[in-house]
């Protein structure tokens, strides 16, 4: 079979057999899918050899490259070890090996002293606690990192015997994942109101979304108008609020919407105030997507429970994790007939491939730097977001580090948005697209979310190419 026509039937065979996430599989059964072949450090490359800078870091996955070296070796030296056992009644090498290195650069990111769980803020220290996040707990995505972080929660003041703390507080406009308990604290109407007789009830808090904020006030004069809401939220039932769960700094799936600053501060201090348990939803920022390690380093907001995904191996295998304080870890401590046992776990929990490429991917922080090389990056970022600004049908501009999100508008002046229907976000994407970039949008905000490892180079082409498409797409 010649190459063309092994293509011809690569793209048969995908309408015939896959069904695709978030994706209209009509639409799609239309098109010419783009079926991806290889990848070299920020670029993809599909069948026919052409060539995608990788600009939304293959779902905001990526960190240093596609096919970097140090990765690649780390999992084909543990692949001539094993590549899969349990972590339920073993442990395995590289695992704990992550553990330990998570931790440290957790605690390196969000030090013990700052407040952790609750009133006093910071526990007395049981024999042998470390204090604030160091005990990691594995899962294999960043939805079940956040159903154990909800379980976890809930279950930790029953342990400790605190009655009726079943619920929880989530704010409008937030994504946490696509399993039932990620949805119930999700508040995208478009992805999870179709969803909504299964999903247990929470306390909606505004979304910090100032752009176009819900309470109608302006930002800084609004004095937090919506951490007020949450503490009305908070004062009224913190009886039965067992935790808050919130994407520090940045509601990247609700569209890359960042919280002004202090505002993270404050929901931290509200939390201890009212005894209420703080869960971070780094999934997405974590790993210096922000332009530090943890999005809540910005702030030294300490949350109690923490959840990572995303970029925790670099982009190359499924992995997550948890992880908690001592005090949440030690109320799960008991005799086995006490059943305080945390009863949940994952059949490739803590796999040792993901494990050893997560290993690798944290070492090159260190060896390359990454965090420092990212200031030059961001500046480029800034720079651009600021021109865009001026143009005519971009309404607003919003980043934090390297994540970004330019928001299109049918009228700047009353904000107007365009019609879901008019897909204006896709049609700037497929324009990029037909001059090598890969972009997906969230309906009318264009998202820009390269690979840390871009050279400045590359990064002013994404950016250039993703202008001409805004100005193409929107003015003509
Ligand atoms: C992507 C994401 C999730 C879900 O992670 P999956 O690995 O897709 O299940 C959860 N929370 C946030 C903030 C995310 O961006």
């Amino acid at each position: 079979m010649g190459i063309i026509e092994e293509n011809r039937r690569l793209e048969e065979l995908d309408k015939q057999y896959i069904w695709h996430p978030f994706t209209q599989m009509k639409e799609w059964l239309e098109e010419k899918p783009i079926i991806i072949f290889e990848g070299k450090d920020c670029f993809i490359k599909d069948i026919y050899g052409r060539w995608y800078l990788d600009g939304v870091s293959s779902l905001w996955v990526n960190i240093h490259g596609h096919r970097k070296k140090e990765i690649d070796d780390a999992i084909k030296k543990q692949l001539d070890k094993i590549a899969h056992s349990t972590l339920l009644g073993l442990s395995n090498v590289p695992a704990i090996k992550l553990a330990e290195k998570l931790v440290q650069i957790v605690q390196k990111s969000l030090p013990p002293h700052l407040p952790f769980t609750g009133n006093p803020p910071t526990p007395p220290l049981e024999k042998g606690g470390m204090g604030g996040l160091c005990k990691v707990f594995y899962s294999d995505n960043g939805s079940t990192a956040v159903e154990v972080a909800l379980k976890m929660a809930f279950q930790y003041w029953r342990h400790k015997g605190v009655d009726g703390k079943n619920k929880f507080v989530s704010l409008n406009n937030a994504y946490h994942g696509d399993t039932m308990g990620a949805v119930s604290v999700g508040g995208i109407d478009i992805f999870h109101k179709a969803f909504t007789p299964l999903l247990f009830k929470t306390y909606k808090a505004p979304s910090p979304y100032c752009y176009r904020c819900e309470l109608g006030k302006e930002y800084p004069e609004c004095k937090f108008a919506c951490l007020d809401k949450m503490e009305g939220i908070f004062n009224a039932h913190s009886g039965k609020i067992a935790a808050l769960i919130i994407e520090p700094l940045i509601q990247a799936a609700g569209g890359m919407i960042t919280s002004p600053p202090g505002y993270l501060k404050g929901v931290r201090e509200l939390c201890t105030k009212y005894n209420i348990l703080m869960i971070a939803d780094e999934v997405a920022t974590g790993f210096g997507r922000t332009g530090k390690m943890f999005a809540c380093e910005h702030e030294s907001a300490a949350p109690d429970i923490m959840c990572l995904s995303k970029g925790i191996t670099g982009g190359y295998m499924p992995l997550a994790v948890t992880i908690a304080t001592d005090d949440i870890y030690n109320a799960f401590l008991g005799e086995f007939k006490d059943l305080k046992t945390f009863f949940h776990g994952h059949s490739y929990t803590g796999n040792p491939l993901a494990c050893a490429a997560s290993l690798a991917c944290l070492d090159l922080f260190e060896k390359e730097e990454v965090l420092k090389s990212l200031k030059k990056k961001i500046e480029i970022l800034d720079t651009w977001l600021k021109e865009v600004l001026n143009l005519k049908y971009v309404g607003d501009v919003r980043n934090i580090g390297l994540m970004a999100g330019v928001e299109l508008v049918r009228n700047k002046k009353t904000k107007k948005p365009y019609d879901w229907s008019e897909k204006m976000g896709w049609r700037v994407a497929y324009r990029a697209r037909e001059n090598g970039v890969f972009i997906r949008p969230l309906g009318n905000v264009i998202v820009i979310m390269p690979p840390l490892s871009i050279s400045d180079q590359n990064l002013r082409q994404l950016l250039k190419v993703i202008k001409d498409s805004i100005v193409k797409v929107t003015e003509s």
